[in-house]
């Protein structure tokens, strides 16, 4: 390929010179920045730099759950975090998807509310009593975040009517919801093209040089400057940037052979939210397993394990499709961002550099949001 100083005046005019705002990163929430940036500035020249020919972090390959928080999750982060933080992150991954409801109708990214379930083990009951009684608090706090009383009930049922082995039963929340994660790539990139803005593919950044006036970027095709810079690479944060407050956390998913007429009720979270799962075009998703090896899964390496793999095959068979004749088609790994505080970090790391990274596993929800406000911090 062509180094950018061998451009035609064409190209470098049109494309690669006079950058207003450069975003490394084409996930949900470099794409949140770009169209962000320009609703404030119409005429601005924003330029998104990603190195993959697609997306290639996390934005396309996770569940496509639009969830804000479990029971078990819930009960689990108010152990390790303040009152305060907790419920903040709720707000915000449930703003953020009211922000990707308003900008996406729900029939192009086939967003579907059918509820979700947090399924308790037959081995695990003794713990639901507490969640029981915890429970009360969470409904009323939901209450006040989203206006909506009654998130959270105790579903004995759904174990039978869903056909699952081993499950007691589950605490349902009534208002999550599921999304079509490729449909949502295509509709983001329509709106990028609408609003005019350049995404060059294949780009990856090497290392960023921000000056008074101008940020100097250094690429696998050589030089570009831009007046300001949003970076948005999650998991690869600490890669590009050497921060070490984002660690990268790889998640591995599989989906199943097609089984006609199997369609779930909604999404579920298995085992604390270390497993996730639902249907997709008469199939099963189902992704997680992180837990069995944490210190491997901390990687920005692609690649799937026979150990999670066999390990999500075996939960596939024995509690979620006892006795159904089913393979796995499809498998791939996604990168996530994560770090000892379970909020994104939004913030200048120069006057003309500002970053908005470690997701989680919220960024379908919160990623969005992210954006317009690194968009807003930049302006
Ligand atoms: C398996 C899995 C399941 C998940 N399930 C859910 C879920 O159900 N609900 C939910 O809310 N969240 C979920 N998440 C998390 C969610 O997908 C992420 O939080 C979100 O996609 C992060 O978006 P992002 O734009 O910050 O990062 P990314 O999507 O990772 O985008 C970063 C981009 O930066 C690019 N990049 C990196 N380095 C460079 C460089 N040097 N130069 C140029 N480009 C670079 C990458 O190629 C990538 O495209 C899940 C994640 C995974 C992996």
């Amino acid at each position: 390929m062509l180094q950018f100083d061998e451009l035609s005046y064409w190209e470098k005019t049109a494309l690669t010179e006079g950058i207003d705002y450069a975003i490394v990163g084409g996930g949900i929430v470099g794409i949140a920045t770009a169209l962000h940036l320009r609703e404030i500035y119409p005429n601005a020249k924003i330029v998104i730099l990603e190195r993959g020919y697609v997306s290639t972090g996390a934005s396309t390959k996770n569940a496509g759950f639009a969830c804000f928080g479990s029971v078990t999750e819930l009960a689990d982060d108010l152990k390790k975090m303040d009152e305060t933080s907790v419920w903040n992150t709720v707000e915000m991954r449930w703003r953020g998807l009211q922000r990707l409801h308003e900008r996406f109708p729900d029939s192009v990214i086939d967003l579907q509310l059918k509820g979700s379930w947090d399924l308790i083990a037959s081995d695990e009951t003794k713990t639901v009593p507490e969640l029981s009684d915890q429970m009360q608090y969470f409904n009323a706090e939901i209450e006040r975040i989203t206006g909506f009383s009654s998130c959270f009930s105790y579903d004995t049922t759904i174990a039978e009517k869903a056909g699952f082995n081993g499950i007691n039963g589950g605490f349902h929340n009534k208002l999550e919801g599921e999304i079509h994660t490729g449909k949502l790539l295509a509709a983001s990139n329509l709106l990028l093209a609408k609003a005019g803005i350049i995404c060059l593919f294949g780009v990856e950044v090497k290392t960023i040089q921000p000056g008074e006036n101008e940020v100097l970027i250094e690429t696998n095709y050589g030089e570009l400057k831009s007046g300001k810079l949003a970076v948005t690479v999650n998991g690869f944060a600490q890669k590009l940037l050497n921060d070490q407050r984002i660690q990268p956390a790889r998640a591995q998913v599989i989906v199943s052979s097609k089984m006609p007429g199997f369609e779930l009720p909604g999404t579920f979270h298995y085992q604390q939210g270390y497993y996730y799962f639902r249907s997709i075009d008469n199939r099963l998703l189902l992704g997680g397993g992180r837990n069995l090896d944490f210190s491997g899964e901390t990687t920005t390496e692609f690649e799937n394990t026979s150990l999670i793999i066999n390990t999500l095959e075996a939960l596939m068979h024995n509690v979620i499709l006892p006795g159904k004749d089913v393979t796995i088609d499809y498998k791939w790994s996604g990168i996530m961002g994560v770090g000892t505080e379970k909020k994104p970090l939004i913030e200048f790391i120069h006057p003309n550099v500002g970053i908005g990274v470690r997701m989680g596993g919220m960024g379908v929800a919160i990623g969005s949001l992210v954006g317009e406000e690194l968009a807003e911090l930049l302006k």
